[in-house]
């Protein structure tokens, strides 16, 4: 940026830093604002497809704005056109899917990032875009509780911020099956992966990405394991899949466990997943175990709720997303392993352009031999800035509110006597439906809570989702709403004005 306001050499109109001071400072009280406004919006966008693209030129503009002033349009178009096509994930009354906690130090952080635009994609591209990574993320498993040996200080181990859980999950399958490969597995295998029938979609996803899986229908190499009454994996189901599979002379390999489930928050034995990753000899072979514990991860910075990760020590990998439930904005995926070599092993390529000479002597880590991309942004600041300045104090009275919040709901449901909780309430997310009424059918009953749920999202005031568990004891499945209790500036009594709409559309 050049101090000139007629903007750069050759006509090229670049913001002067006294413009961009001014606009910046103009962006950052819009956000406050909109901030302060975010109640008076409705939570959910009420806009049909196409109202938004309507209102946009359909061709680029041939002249820009010139300077600050020219701005003001856009300003203008963030109140006509953009506000209406949003869906305020931020809203204190957005209970639906997980939160994307967003916060003002995160936001900071991530203004930061694009000001400094640097690629930490080699310790040497920028040496502190690395260092701060990796103390920032042995700080999160410090708070978190994660074993020694899944942090940077250990022999093996180590840990990375990949964009999204998705991205972990890949990384780790890929890991998985180049560690078995190189333990004598031939490249040709018919590799099997596992994970229960609630596990997320992009396990099934990784899995078609790295040729594992034929398609989205592929049930035979990425088996989903039944699950128990409260819808955890059973490991009983896993073992007779993986020794099926073994005596058929297929190559088991990867195995990925949940913690806290999309749908409905349950919890996998991990412990026990190990046991039999042991028992069957996969282990052995190099076989791998991956922990998906996107959401309920953030919860580990409270002691009580460790008990989740019971077992952790057997496993290979971790990952949770900041992103969700730890004030840090999208995108920002803690990623954590016991064998970095495996990871190196299976995702780094040298060209010649990138040899350097701290690569070369070992004594740095390259994070993009850790991930998908080559190019990384400096995303540590955001999770750096938020460690610091909420403290493990604050994020642990930031999910222990959520938590209580989430109780009291589930009371609230419990005693009135048309609605049921559906499934264990799991730390904030508590599933709940309308009971069946006598003599009505599944689907029924499905109808009249799907019916509810529009309802009150449609007024504007909350914005809930649904999903469907699978049926217990030989019951069909249910399709139950979900109320996940999240959001940054929830407070009681958004989840009791929530709770009241509900009672009072349910008729
Ligand atoms: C949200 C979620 C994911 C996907 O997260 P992304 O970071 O968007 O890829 C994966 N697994 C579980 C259990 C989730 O809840």
């Amino acid at each position: 940026m050049r101090d000139d306001s007629n903007g750069g050499g050759g006509g090229v109109p670049h913001l002067s830093a006294e413009e961009f001071r001014e606009l910046g400072h103009r962006m950052v009280d819009w956000i406050a604002d909109y901030q302060a406004r975010l109640e008076s919006f409705p939570v959910r966008s009420q806009v049909a497809p196409g109202d938004v693209a309507s209102k946009l030129p359909l061709h680029p503009p041939e002249e820009g704005l010139g300077g600050v002033s020219g701005w003001d349009s856009i300003f203008k178009d963030l109140e006509d056109i953009l506000l209406p096509g949003l869906t305020h994930w931020q809203s204190p009354s957005f209970f639906a899917y997980f939160p994307a906690n967003a916060s003002g130090p995160a936001v900071l952080g991530e203004l930061l990032s694009a000001g400094l635009g640097v690629q930490g994609m080699l310790w040497s591209t920028s040496p502190a875009a690395t260092e701060v990574e990796t103390r920032v993320l042995d700080w999160l498993a410090e708070l978190t509780g994660l074993p020694e040996d899944f942090r940077s200080t250990s022999d093996k181990g180590g840990c990375v911020i990949q964009g999204t859980a998705s991205e972990a999950t890949l990384v780790a399958m890929v890991a998985a099956r180049e560690r078995v490969r190189r333990r004598g597995a031939p490249v040709d295998s018919e590799w099997v992966a596992y994970a229960s029938t609630q596990a997320h979609s992009s396990v099934l996803k990784a899995a078609m990405l790295c040729g594992v899986a034929h398609g989205a229908d592929d049930k035979a190499h990425v088996r989903l394991i039944e699950t128990d009454a409260r819808y955890a994996m059973r490991p009983d189901v896993l073992e007779a899949a993986i020794r099926e599979d073994l005596a058929a002379g297929r190559r088991p390999f990867f195995v990925c466990a949940t913690v806290g489930s999309t749908s409905s928050g349950a919890v996998d034995p991990v412990r026990a997943v190990g046991e039999v990753l042991a028992r069957t000899g996969v282990g052995d072979a190099g076989g791998w175990l991956h922990i998906d514990s996107a959401w309920a991860g953030a919860a580990l910075v409270c002691p009580e709720h460790r008990g989740l990760l019971e077992g952790v020590e057997v496993a290979d990998s971790l990952s949770f997303n900041p992103h969700k439930w730890l004030l840090t904005n999208f995108d920002c995926n803690a990623f954590y392993t016991r064998d970095r070599r495996a990871l190196l092993e299976a995702l780094s390529v040298t060209p010649e352009y990138l040899r350097n000479a701290a690569s070369a002597s070992g004594a740095v880590m390259d994070y993009r031999d850790w991930q998908v991309p080559l190019g990384r942004r400096f995303r540590a600041l955001k999770l750096w800035f938020v460690l610091r300045h909420y403290g493990a104090r604050g994020l642990r009275a930031h999910i222990r509110e959520h938590v209580r919040l989430g109780e009291c709901f589930e009371r609230w449901v419990e005693a009135d006597e048309r609605f049921e909780v559906s499934a264990p309430r799991s730390l904030a997310l508590v599933c709940f439906r309308l009971k069946p009424r006598l003599g009505e059918t599944p689907s029924d009953t499905d109808g009249r809570n799907r019916a509810l749920m529009e309802r009150v999202n449609a007024s504007g005031k909350v914005f809930l989702s649904h999903t469907v568990l699978p049926g217990v004891d030989g019951l069909p499945p249910r399709y139950v709403l979900r109320m996940a209790i999240g959001s940054t500036t929830t407070e009681e009594r958004h989840v009791r004005a929530a709770w009241e709409l509900l009672a009072s559309s349910a008729g």
